[in-house]
């Protein structure tokens, strides 16, 4: 199995990361694609990445974090990004659930990135949260990137529009929520070859651990729920996902 979005650099892995990493070894977890958010987390990334072979990295700025570009620019990221083992940007957009950064401001850097990623021809990791309507508006005027919605929240309706543009996404932990209604309308809508898995490790455990540390070991979890709401095997699901992010991200 392939997890398209982690934070095995989190603080939370710390104290037993190398158990951690031989037990996804064990457990046949293929590929991890590591998300940074912050110069920081993407230096971190990119150490996990080059120490590990399964290991890929996401380098970009998180929305909340683009405050970083504003006094340093670009110059760093794009370096990261050039590294062998980065698979993508990301992950980078719009969070507007919370305002700590002006809008405005996050929009400028989520162009920006964006047009690094299509200058790299690197896919793009997105982050969007109560932003759904801006985020489209703005891959509506990048229609040479591509890439996933990690942790799509949006509607079935929004799903058309990122399908239309030729985006994927991938869904985590919140799947097995029973509250999580129109999330498990889109898992079951969304057509197979759009679809990957993905933890937010440490964050979003799924039932039934549920806010408990999140780790790629509980990828089954996940797609055995995504399996039951479109009538199919975990194995099925294992494959087109595994396949998918294959195609998507470049994890020889
Ligand atoms: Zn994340």
């Amino acid at each position: 199995m392939i997890d398209v979005h982690a934070h095995l650099d989190d603080a939370r892995f710390r104290s037993d990361l190398q158990e951690l990493l031989e037990q996804l070894r064990a457990a046949g977890i293929r590929r991890v694609l590591n998300s940074g958010s912050s110069h920081a987390s993407c230096r971190k990334t990119l150490k996990l990445a080059a120490e590990n072979d399964f290991i890929y990295a996401a380098v970009g700025i998180y929305p909340h974090d683009t405050g970083e570009l504003e006094q340093n620019g670009m110059e760093e990221l794009e370096k990261m990004a050039r590294c062998p083992k980065t698979a993508a940007i990301g992950e980078i957009g719009l969070d507007y659930y919370y305002d700590t950064v002006a809008r405005p401001i996050q929009q400028k850097w989520f162009h920006a990135q964006l047009e690094l990623a299509e200058r790299l021809r690197l896919p793009v990791v997105v982050h969007s949260r109560d932003a759904m309507r801006d985020t489209l508006a703005i891959l509506r005027e990048h229609p040479r990137n591509t890439g996933i919605f990690h942790c799509y929240s949006g509607s079935v309706e929004s799903l058309r529009e990122v399908l239309d543009l030729g985006w994927s996404i991938s869904i985590g932990g919140v799947v097995t929520f029973k509250n999580a209604r129109v999330l498990r309308e889109v898992a079951a809508a969304v057509p197979a070859d759009r679809l990957m898995l993905e933890t937010d490790s440490p964050y979003l455990a799924p039932t039934p651990y549920r806010g408990k540390r999140n780790s790629p070991l509980y990828l089954p979890e996940i797609a055995a729920e995504i399996a039951a709401l479109r009538g199919i095997t975990p194995e099925e699901v294992e494959r087109i996902t595994d396949e998918n992010a294959l195609r998507m991200f470049k994890m020889a």
